[in-house]
Formats: structure tokens, C-alpha cells, sequence
């Protein structure tokens, strides 16, 4: 059967997020013959034409001076009405720092309920399905909606952007929302990291733990990853000792990542920071310790100093790049 579905868009920095094209494509994979809206707040750029190509078949951009920046209050309260507005069969985000905020309290606005985190959908016997890893990452469990609107938030770096079409695209419908004051007032908002990728839609990421040693050995790491246009991440051990920001933080108290390629340095492989990377699709450890828990759920190990490992890797690939 044919379904309506709704995404909720992000953008940054005026570009539209990489998870949210994701969500678009998982969105197509269940509509069918239906509808696919995309809603997205307060754009700053022209966003219809690059949400078409992915998927959408109407762009419904929610303006208020009140959704300008991000506010708990505001956000919940617009795209509740736009769900309202618009009815859909299906509603899907992004399992992201802004998603895990709001999708709880519109699901419990609306009264609906809510499978978080998914890693993949589809459809079996026409009905809408699930994944979602349980137990950190240990297990998958397949759910289904059986009753009222399905609404599920998508991990970052899961689905495949397998449907672009650039000659497609979609009507836009202009949505002026009814927004209260936020409770809460941003007045200014501070990256903590600048310039560099963002963990949870990196493709690579290179961690590094207490083996790393300080933060001069995360500038090693720095320059490592930049050879790969890949992000940094470090494990608990290190944000602790000071080594980097607790912003780079992987794990079960930190970020969750699926990146393509893992590379882990100087980290023992606690059961806490593998419940952060351990469905990444290939891992790559680092460690001079064999017996090293790490190596369990590595792809490919290598035992040695990270210090005279990482050096003679970064030769290898600018000389591979020649
Ligand atoms: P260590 O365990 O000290 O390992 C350092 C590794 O570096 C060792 O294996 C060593 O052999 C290797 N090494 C040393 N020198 C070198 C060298 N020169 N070259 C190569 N290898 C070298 N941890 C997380 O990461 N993320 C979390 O989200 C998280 N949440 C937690 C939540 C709770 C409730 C608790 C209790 C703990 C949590 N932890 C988390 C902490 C976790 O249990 C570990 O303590 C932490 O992951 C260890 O960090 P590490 O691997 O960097 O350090």
C-alpha cells in the first residue's frame, strides 16, 4: 500500500545535512506510489531542487522569525503542526543530536509511538519494517508498526544514497507555522570544533585513546585523518585525560558512529567504547598490546606503536596518491 511520508529536513550553516538526504531516500524506499513531503524550517538557501533529487515530491518550508535558531520548545511545537497539517502515513528524521531531542516529545504530543535509532527499513508483505541495533550494537531486532502513523528516527551513515534523480522536481508549499516565545533563549551559539567533519556522518574517522598519549599525539592523528578527508574521534580514556575535547567522545556516553572505515589507535576496545563503533563497516586497530580487546571486533590489526605505525602508513598513502 502506497504511503504519505513526511521528513523533517536539516540544515546547517545553510546547506542541507547529508542524514536528512538519507532520510529522503529511506522515505522513497517505503512511500511507494506515495507521497514524499519534506519540511524544512526557516531555509537560507533555495533547498527544493537538491530535496527533489533526493526523493521529495513537496518541499514545505516553515517560516517564523521564532525557528531562526534551533530551540527545543519552538521546533517541537512547528513540526507537530506540520505533522497536523499534512497527515502523513509515515514520519521519519534523523537519529542526530536534534532528532533524538525532538522525536520523543512530538511522538508524545501526538500520541504516537516512536522506533528510534533505525538502521533500516522496508517493506515485507507490505508492511513497513525496522532495524535497530539492541544490546550496543551486540543484536538487531526488526519492528513494525502495526497500528496508527509510523514514526522512526534514522541512524546517520546507514542508507544508501542509491535514488538521485537530478531532473526531478517537487512543488513547494510555503507554511507559515504558529510559533509561542521559546521558554529557552540561544543567544549565541559556539562551535566547539571548526572546520573540521562531523562525526556522525564521517565516512572515516581515525580515534585515538589513551594510547595517543597527549594532545600533541592527536595532532598526528589530526594530519592522519586529513590525508583521508576523515574526522578524529577518541575514546573516553582520552577526552578524560585531557588529550581532546569531550565533543570527539565515542562510545555508549558519547557519539554513536557507523563510518566505512574505523580506524582505532592506542585504544584497549572497552566494551563501553565498542557499543559507540563497533557497526562501523570496517575496523582497523592499532594497539601494541596483542591480547588487546580491540583486535576482537577488528577487521584487520595491526600490533605495534601507533607513533612508528601511523608515520609509515601516511607515507604509504601520499606515495599511493602520486
Ligand atoms: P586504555 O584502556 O587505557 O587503553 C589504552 C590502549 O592503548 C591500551 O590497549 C594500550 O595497549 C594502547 N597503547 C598504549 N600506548 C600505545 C602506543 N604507543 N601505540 C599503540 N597502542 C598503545 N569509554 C569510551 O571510549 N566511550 C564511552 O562512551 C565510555 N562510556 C563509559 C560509560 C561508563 C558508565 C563507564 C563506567 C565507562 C565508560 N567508558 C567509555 C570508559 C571505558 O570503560 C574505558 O575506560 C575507556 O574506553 C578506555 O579508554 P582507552 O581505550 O583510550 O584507554
Amino acid at each position: 500500500m502506497s504511503k504519505n511520508v513526511l521528513v523533517f529536513v536539516e540544515a546547517r550553516e545553510g546547506g542541507v545535512r547529508k542524514v536528512s538526504l538519507e532520510v529522503l531516500n529511506a522515505a522513497r524506499k517505503i512511500a511507494q506510489d506515495g507521497v514524499v513531503i519534506a519540511a524544512i524550517f526557516n531555509p537560507e538557501v533555495d533547498s527544493v531542487e537538491p530535496l527533489a533529487h533526493y526523493g521529495a515530491d513537496k518541499v514545505v518550508t516553515v517560516n517564523h522569525p521564532n525557528l531562526a535558531i534551533y530551540t527545543t520548545d519552538a521546533y517541537v511545537q512547528a513540526f507537530s503542526e506540520v505533522v497536523k497539517e499534512f497527515n502523513p502515513d509515515a514520519i521519519l528524521m534523523g537519529h542526530t543530536s536534534v532528532g533524538k531531542d525532538m522525536a520523543p516529545r512530538v511522538a508524545s504530543r501526538l500520541e504516537l509511538g516512536l522506533v528510534s535509532d533505525c538502521t533500516d527499513l522496508g517493506l515485507s508483505e507490505n508492511e513497513v519494517f525496522f532495524v535497530r541495533p539492541i544490546y550496543s550494537g551486540k543484536a538487531f531486532q526488526k519492528r513494525k508498526v502495526i497500528d496508527g502513523k509510523i514514526f522512526a528516527t534514522i541512524r546517520p551513515n546507514n542508507i544508501p544514497l542509491d535514488f538521485v534523480k537530478t531532473g526531478r522536481s517537487a512543488e513547494r508549499i510555503e507554511y507559515q507555522a504558529q510559533v509561542d516565545p521559546p521558554r529557552t533563549h540561544v543567544k549565541e551559539v559556539l562551535r566547539k570544533v571548526t572546520g573540521s567533519i562531523d562525526l556522525n556522518e564521517a565516512k572515516i574517522i581515525v580515534s585515538g585513546g589513551r594510547g595517543v598519549k597527549n594532545a600533541e599525539g592527536f595532532r598526528l592523528l589530526d594530519k592522519f585523518a586529513e590525508l583521508f578527508g576523515g574526522a578524529v574521534g577518541a575514546s573516553r580514556g582520552a577526552c578524560d585525560a585531557g588529550m581532546c575535547d569531550y565533543a570527539l567522545q565515542i562510545g555508549q556516553t558519547g557519539k554513536v558512529v557507523t563510518p566505512e572505515l574505523y580506524i582505532a589507535c592506542g585504544i584497549s576496545g572497552a566494551i563501553q567504547h565498542l557499543a559507540g563503533m563497533s557497526n562501523s563497516k570496517i575496523i582497523v586497530a592499532i594497539n601494541k598490546d596483542p591480547e588487546a580487546p580491540i583486535f576482537q571486533v577488528a577487521d584487520y590489526g595491526i600490533v605495534g606503536d601507533l607513533f612508528e605505525v601511523i608515520p609509515l602508513l601516511m607515507e604509504e598513502i601520499r606515495e599511493s596518491k602520486l
